[in-house]
């Protein structure tokens, strides 16, 4: 018997078929003795539904507004009426849900009112997504005889008051999962909580930021003792390349934490970033599967690593960036100009995806999403304007047509040759590299391309990663770690 921690995923509750494929894994799992901790996401789309609701009725729509609403309420009528089948069960389900509607139709009068939504309220909007996705799955298991309750994770994760990305307030959140949930699942209950969601100390509603059902699991997962999480999803695990760009990808059957975690800062969407936080230092295995090929055994994230030939694993890509240069022979010896044009970025309320100076301090260069580059350029020139009057620095250079490319593997650590072989093969392909830069975690190398050299890059690089892969093969090392 084990304590297991499943999250699944929009697509995986986003329909009859979808959640009662789910209420089959859970009854497995459940048969084979283990305790159950089960998350959920909103059904698919639901969220940006949501979103959209609260949008247009800050635009005074209220007719758009109410046709969300009715949507959304039939959508989860559907799965009530196909997969809750005893007629009380079913009436108390579909009274749940059209409370909760009625109650996220309200909030969209208020705003609607109001004219503005600010970002309390807008999480308090999106919340229901998860709320009423629970609520249908818990009924379900219910009717197939499992014993399950249903929780509000926003009775359990504390969080700062950082609206539409909160932090976890880490002491109490641990305090209350313990104290209210562990009684019921040392009992066998299986609980089947919200995702994403998450209150501040007084109780306000917050969020975890988009995708933040991932990370809401391993929250679950290292307060209530898991011995693994497995996340369950609509792809077969992690995958060494994107398939689109590169059909030959295939599912990686190990990855380190600190791989999933370069992975999924950079670009691959298979899991929110912060997951692996809650679990690295307890230790706890993460499975990445497939809901609808349950027998796949996907990919299995922890903390081992064994030498292997394969030191790049996978090649990942970040669209939707721009680089910004900042430039000028007065640069040179002068301390504070990155510090400063660091502290304006984040000001503007940007993250730097990458950053890259070259020793003869002329000129450095960092990279953030397209939305915020025009507002980090103006502040970046602000706080340099002096520099800029002086011309000991031009003005800051933006290039939006720009992707950022990482190949990751922690085999790379001490291996020599790695960034050679990876950017002789550019060269060989003439693609042209505008900015390298490699952590000294030595887990990934990124650099940034044209937009127009994307795909030949990624698929390049990927027949290196696959041609090692190979090597291991032969050698007889299933999991190339
Ligand atoms: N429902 C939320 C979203 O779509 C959280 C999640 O699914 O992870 O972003
Ligand atoms: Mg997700």
């Amino acid at each position: 018997m084990a304590r297991l921690t499943l999250k699944f995923g929009g697509t995986s509750v986003g329909s009859p078929e979808a959640i009662a494929q789910v209420a089959q894994i859970v009854s497995d799992q459940r048969r084979q003795g283990h305790q159950l901790a089960v998350v959920v996401s909103a059904m698919s789309g639901v969220t940006d539904q949501l979103l959209q609701a609260a949008a247009v009725a800050v635009a005074g729509d209220q007719a758009a507004c109410q046709a969300i609403n009715t949507d959304l309420l039939s959508r989860h009528e559907a799965v009530i009426n196909q997969l809750v089948g005893s007629p009380a069960a079913r009436d108390e389900a579909l009274a749940a849900a059209r409370g909760l509607l009625q109650q996220q139709l309200a909030l969209c009068e208020a705003l609607r009112a109001l004219g503005e939504a600010s970002p309390r309220i807008t999480d308090a909007i999106v919340s229901f997504g998860e709320r009423l996705s629970s609520r249908v799955l818990a009924m379900t298991l219910r009717e197939r005889g499992i014993d399950a309750l249903q929780v509000d994770s926003h009775a359990c994760i504390v969080t700062d008051n950082n609206f539409q990305n909160a932090e976890t307030l880490w002491e109490e959140t641990e305090a209350r999962i313990r104290r209210k949930l562990l009684p019921a699942f040392d009992a066998g209950r299986v609980l089947v909580i919200t995702g994403f969601i998450g209150a501040t100390p007084d109780g306000t509603l917050t969020t975890l930021g988009r995708g933040g059902s991932d990370y809401s699991a391993s929250i679950f997962a290292a307060c209530l003792n898991s011995d693994e999480l497995h996340i369950y999803t609509d792809v077969e695990g992690v995958m060494t390349t994107d398939p689109r760009l590169d059909p030959r990808a295939r599912v990686l059957p190990y990855v380190s934490y600190r791989e999933i975690g370069e992975l999924a800062f950079y670009g691959a969407k298979v899991l929110h970033p912060k997951t692996v936080q809650p679990i690295v230092n307890r230790g706890i295995p993460l499975r990445v599967r497939s809901t609808f090929n349950p027998a796949h055994t996907g990919t299995l994230i922890g903390g081992r690593t064994r030498p292997s030939a394969t030191v790049i694993k996978a090649v990942t890509c970040i669209r939707d960036v721009s680089m910004l240069t900042v430039s000028g022979r007065g640069m040179l010896g002068v301390p504070g100009i990155a510090g400063r044009t660091f502290l304006a970025t984040a000001q503007a309320g940007a993250s730097i995806l990458m950053i890259s100076q070259s020793s003869s301090e002329q000129s450095f260069c960092f990279t953030v999403v397209d939305p915020l580059a025009p507002s980090v350029k103006v502040a970046v020139e602000a706080e340099l304007r002096d520099e800029i009057q002086h011309n000991a620095i031009d003005s800051v250079d933006t290039r939006s047509d720009i992707v950022i490319i990482t190949v990751v593997g922690s085999g790379m650590r001490g291996t020599p040759g790695v960034a050679g072989r990876v950017f002789s093969l550019l060269g060989e392909r003439a693609i042209n590299v505008l900015a390298i830069a490699q952590g000294s975690s030595e887990c990934s190398i990124s650099f940034v391309v044209s937009e127009a050299d994307v795909e030949r890059a990624v698929v390049e690089l990927h027949s290196l990663a696959l041609e090692t892969a190979e090597i291991d093969r032969a050698n007889g090392q299933g999991s190339y770690c």
